[in-house]
Formats: C-alpha cells, structure tokens, sequence
C-alpha cells in the first residue's frame, strides 16, 4: 500500500529499482533497492527474514518462543542471543509505555480469536480469569545461563507488534553490509527508507486513513528514518457482524478502540513498531508525552473526535517538516 505512494515513480531507469515481495510472518514483506546490475541481495535479504519467522514465530512449533511457550510455569528454556535481546528489548518497551506494549498479550489475542469463531464476545469472567496470565514482569530473563521463563503455566508470548520492525532493520543491516545505499524495506506498514532517492529527493510515505484505509491522510518524507503505523482497522475480529481491533489493552482485556492509528517515525524500525503498538492502548494525552519525551522519535496521533470528525495530533518535531496533510 505504501509503495504506491513511495520510490515507484522517482526513481530513473540507471540504476536500476528492484523490487520483490513475499509473504513472510504473516504479512507482505517488500524490499526493494536501488543497484547498478541486478543481485541476489534481495533474496539474501528475505532469506534473513525467513530465519527470523522460524526463530520467533509462535505459529511455528519448533521456533525458540513456541519452546518457551509450551514451557511456561515448569522450566526456564535456553535461548539464543538473539531471542534474549528481543525480548529484553520487549520489556524495556512494556515499561516505557507503561505497560500498552506487552508481548505476554498472546493469551488474550487466542481468547478473542476463539471468539470470533464461536461468533459470540468473550463474557467477562473470562476475559478476567486470561487477565491473571498477562504480565510482562512474569517473564524472567537469566542473563548468564541465557535462559527466558515464563512464571506462571498459560502464559504465552507473541512477538507479532515487535517482531516485524526487528525483521526490517535485519534486511536493512544486510543490504547495508553489501553496498546498497538506498533501498526500501516495508513490511506491511512497518517499512525504512534507506538512503535518498536520485537526485536528493526524500521518499513520500503515506499515512493511511483509518475509516478510509485505501486512502491517504497525510504524506511525510523520510530519510534513513523508519515509520511503522498501528490501527485497529488493519486487521479485526470479526464477531456477531461487529468488528474488534487486532491491538488489546492489557489491563482491560478488550480492544482498545479510543485512538484511530498511531503512526511512529523513528531511527530504527524496531522502536517504531513497538512503540506504535505501545502508544495505541496508551491513548492520546499519555501517548503524545511520551513521543515528545523520547530522543529519535515523533508521531501522528489519529482519533475519532466525535465533533470535529478525525483528529490528526502531529508531534513537535515533525511540524513543517515535510508533513502534508489531506484533510
Ligand atoms: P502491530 O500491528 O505492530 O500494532 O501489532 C499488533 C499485533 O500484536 C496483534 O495482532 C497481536 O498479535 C499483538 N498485540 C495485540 N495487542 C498487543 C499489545 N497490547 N502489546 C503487544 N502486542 C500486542
Ligand atoms: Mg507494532
């Protein structure tokens, strides 16, 4: 969807624009990059994806975090480096949106989906009994015997709001590291723009209309910079002819709906998707403060004023910076 409104039609023919696109971790990955001759870099670059979805996924049963997951309230699990930082990293997100982001989320994610299938809204007695499993301060991390666990049995995580943005800085390093200066990596709205277009121009990202998805809202030029958006239109559970956001509150159990999207532009994908995730349960007031808080890192707000229609809250350092706005 991005890519419409991204590189395609900037870029001259020498050199050349390559782009691929492959369903990997649950979404539509696309790189693209801007080289001299054609190379495999790319797929080097979705090869690194790939190993990534097998190390992280819960979806796949023998990834380290499906291992941890069937572990949970018997024993700690020994885990790669990698898993080790991304999930030390995970908590460090939890506790700066003060708990919005929260990858121990999963239990309550499965609850809804079985909703869905049964057709009928979870009651809220067990909404509260899959509550008691959710608590990011429950998973323990042993540093030296590299080992992750989760205290209590039925607690599970999913990486699904960070792992995306990791995957994205992953293929950016690697394309990096083989000589590419200017490239697109975007993963389903979690996307970098590496480098600048021919000719100095930044590339235009747009930010979609959350009641409108297949329109643009806004338009903000990027460079070296990643921009991940977080809505609860993006993908919902459908039941009873109602629609109930992918994005949980924690605390309360149900999708959180008070905040359209959050968009985040950052310096890494990773802190990007994380945060918008994170900063969406937060809401507006809390949200806004802590993008204005934070070093690298701005945003765009969206919410349903009821009044005025939508709301769109843009953070100081984007102002006049190569933001346009549609509506
Ligand atoms: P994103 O699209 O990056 O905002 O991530 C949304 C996905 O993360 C959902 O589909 C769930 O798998 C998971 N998720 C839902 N609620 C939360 C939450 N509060 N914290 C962390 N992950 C969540
Ligand atoms: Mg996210």
């Amino acid at each position: 969807m991005f890519l419409k409104n991204c590189i395609k039609n900037k870029m001259v023919k020498s050199p050349q624009r390559i782009s691929k696109i492959r369903y990997l971790m649950n979404t539509f990955f696309e790189i693209e990059v801007l080289c001299e001759r054609y190379s495999s870099i790319i797929e080097i670059a979705f090869g690194e994806i790939k190993r990534l979805e097998r190390l992280l996924s819960r979806f796949q049963n023998e990834s380290e975090i499906s291992l941890v997951n069937c572990a949970a309230g018997n024993s700690p699990i020994k885990v790669s480096d990698e898993t080790l930082n991304l999930i030390k990293s995970s908590l460090k997100f939890s506790s700066i949106t003060d708990g919005g982001f929260n990858i121990t989320i999963c239990p309550l994610v499965e609850l809804w989906k079985l909703a869905e299938e049964k057709n009928g809204v979870p009651t809220e007695e067990e909404i509260k009994n899959v509550i008691s499993l959710i608590d990011f301060k429950e998973i323990e991390v042993e540093e030296v015997k590299k080992t992750v666990f989760l205290k209590k049995k039925g607690m599970k995580i999913d990486l699904g709001a960070i792992g995306k943005g990791y995957a994205v800085d992953r293929a950016i390093k690697i394309l990096k590291e083989n000589g590419i200066t200017q490239a697109m990596v975007n993963a389903g709205g979690n996307l970098y723009i590496l480098g600048e277009h021919i000719g100095g121009n930044p590339s235009s990202i747009g930010i979609p209309n959350p009641l409108k998805p297949d329109e643009i809202i806004a338009k903000i030029d990027l460079t070296d910079r990643a921009i991940s958006t977080s809505g609860n239109y993006e993908r919902f559970f459908t039941i009873d002819g109602r629609q109930f956001g992918h994005i949980i509150n924690p605390v309360t159990g149900y999708p959180e709906n008070r905040v359209l999207s959050v968009s985040i532009v950052a310096d890494t994908a990773i802190k990007a998707d994380a945060l918008s995730t994170g900063i969406l349960v937060m809401g507006f007031e809390r949200g806004m403060k802590l993008i204005e808080s934070l070093n690298n890192v701005e945003g765009i707000i969206i919410t349903n004023n009821k009044e005025d229609g939508m709301q769109i809250d843009i953070s100081e350092g984007l102002k006049g910076k190569g933001i346009s706005k549609y509506v």
